[in-house]
């Protein structure tokens, strides 16, 4: 009887809205077109997870069921110099005796096949055999990215053996198989530094990758070809590896809350010339520092082009880009107050700019006909949506993997501009911001990016298309799951 039932997927996903968001675009595909059941096992990791929630309240349908698992035990004896990482990393290491129970009374009442996990939740894999699920990562990243993560073993052992603690002190730059060589210092942030806490988690995981029945990975074959070629390649010294699975583009589909923010913004786009407005936005969590704020608003005014800016009030630690953490800054504060005096009376006199508080939407806002450069942090997710819009870019890294998007953009995909920093205070001047942003828009610079991004959006589109590649391994996965034989609780 059991084997008659809907093959039932359970995903286990870490808090970032940008791994959140395409995991619940893939658990949408396999129930609504797949007749799959979908549970989203939520681990407590021990803060509020406010906009998390309220995503995952919105934007789900009713047949996929999102379960918060209880407080883990006590992460008091967590290393009080650990990053913010390191909490989610434990606390979803210490969500597993809590998944366990979850997992458990699944299997009584469904037919449960796999159990995916996001790129730090191997510790799981463990209790997922003890049920019989098949085991996947799902990456919301590139495959250069998970190249990285499953070379770090290596690279790791090379650099002890040369003696380095930093990656940022290797001379050479470092090899990735399939991509694009880089330097230490653009790796990951918290993947620099050999001996912190995060950096050592990260090795334990990744070396748990070669247990994965296979990894999914938001992005195709066809954008990064070198790449998901190496994964193939039978030996690069790093062991046995599990098959990898392109799907990608999977992108946001949430319509518009319909608010009043976002009914201005579309309504304003509409009212533009085509190909005429610069989109700004820093991701779901990035915001500037004070002085780097107060540039990017004098050069967007010089540039006189047309602008959205999604702005969060400034850091306060000083860095020029960082994560945005709410704690830290006084809910009263309204991101237009740090704004240089008069700024927002000049530039939309002139009808030149749009000024939006925190959030835009902006899957809407790249795919319409006014939008014709983005400034991005280059998170992965806002890559892939700008892609597949034709929309190219001006790069402008803050953290984590966006440094390496930046040159993977720059060099490899030639669709962006990156800002050059000055040599003495490196914020990015208003200077360097508005010449970008006329030569984006309207200069004989951007026309070579423009045609790149026309040819990207081209190969984007036919890959999720029925006979596409990506549509091709979303079909093999679906397959290997609807065949595997559950066992009888
Ligand atoms: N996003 C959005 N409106 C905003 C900021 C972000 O809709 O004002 C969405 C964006 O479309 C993307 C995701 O949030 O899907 C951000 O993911 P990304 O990987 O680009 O960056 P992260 O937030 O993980 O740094």
């Amino acid at each position: 009887k059991q084997q008659q039932q809907k093959p039932h997927v359970v995903i286990f996903p870490s808090p970032a809205m940008g791994h959140l968001i395409p995991l619940s675009e893939f658990a949408k595909r396999l129930v609504l077109t797949h007749n799959f059941s979908v549970t989203f096992i939520i681990p407590n990791f021990g803060f509020p997870i406010i906009s998390q929630k309220s995503f995952l309240d919105s934007s789900m349908p009713k047949t996929i069921q999102v379960l918060y698992l209880p407080p883990p035990p006590p992460l008091a004896d967590v290393p009080s110099d650990a990053d913010p990482s390191f909490f989610v990393t434990t606390a979803m290491t210490r969500a597993v005796p809590a998944l366990r129970n979850s997992l458990k009374l699944l299997t009584e009442s469904t037919r449960l096949v796999a159990l995916v996990v996001d790129v730090v939740g191997t510790d799981s894999f463990e209790v997922a055999r003890e049920f019989n699920l098949l085991r996947y990562i799902f990456v919301p990243l590139c495959a250069m990215s998970l190249s990285l993560l499953l070379h770090l073993p290596k690279l790791d052992e090379e650099a002890q053996a040369q003696g380095y603690s930093d990656y940022k002190d290797i001379p050479d730059p470092i090899k990735i198989p399939g991509c694009l060589p880089i330097r230490g210092t653009q790796l990951v942030n918290v993947m620099q530094n050999r001996n912190t806490h995060t950096y050592k988690l990260f090795i334990h995981h990744t070396k748990r990758y070669n247990l994965a029945d296979g990894i999914i990975v938001n992005s195709f074959l066809e954008l990064e070809p070198r790449a998901f070629n190496a994964f193939v390649d039978k030996e690069d010294g790093s062991g046995k590896k599990p098959p990898v699975y392109p799907i990608g583009p999977v992108l946001q589909t949430r319509p518009t809350s319909g608010n009043d923010d976002e009914v201005e913004c579309l309504r304003w786009l509409d009212e533009q010339p085509r190909g005429s407005v610069l989109f700004a936005s820093f991701g779901s969590s990035g915001t500037l520092s004070q002085e780097q704020l107060t540039e990017l608003a004098l050069g967007l005014e010089m540039s006189e082009q047309r602008f959205i800016w999604v702005l969060r009030c400034p850091a306060k630690d000083g860095a020029s880009g960082v994560h945005y953490n709410a704690q830290s800054i006084n809910k009263d504060d309204d991101p237009f107050d740090f704004l240089p005096k008069g700024f927002m009376e000049r530039t939309r006199r002139g009808g030149l700019g749009l000024l939006v508080r925190s959030w835009a939407p902006q899957i809407q806002i790249l795919s319409h006909v006014s939008t014709g450069g983005f400034l991005s942090h280059c998170g992965w997710n806002s890559i892939l949506e700008s892609l597949v819009n034709g929309v190219p870019l001006i790069a402008w890294p803050l953290f984590g993997e966006q440094e390496m998007h930046t040159e993977m953009l720059t060099k490899q995909f030639k669709i962006a501009f990156r800002p050059k920093k000055n040599e003495e205070d490196g914020l990015v001047g208003r200077e360097e911001i508005a010449k970008l942003v006329r030569d984006l828009i309207l200069g004989e610079g951007g026309k070579p990016l423009q045609q790149k991004a026309r040819e990207l959006k081209e190969l984007a589109a036919t890959t999720t298309c029925e006979h596409g590649s990506s549509a091709k391994s979303l079909a093999q996965v679906i397959q290997i799951w609807k065949n595997h034989e559950t066992i009888m609780p």
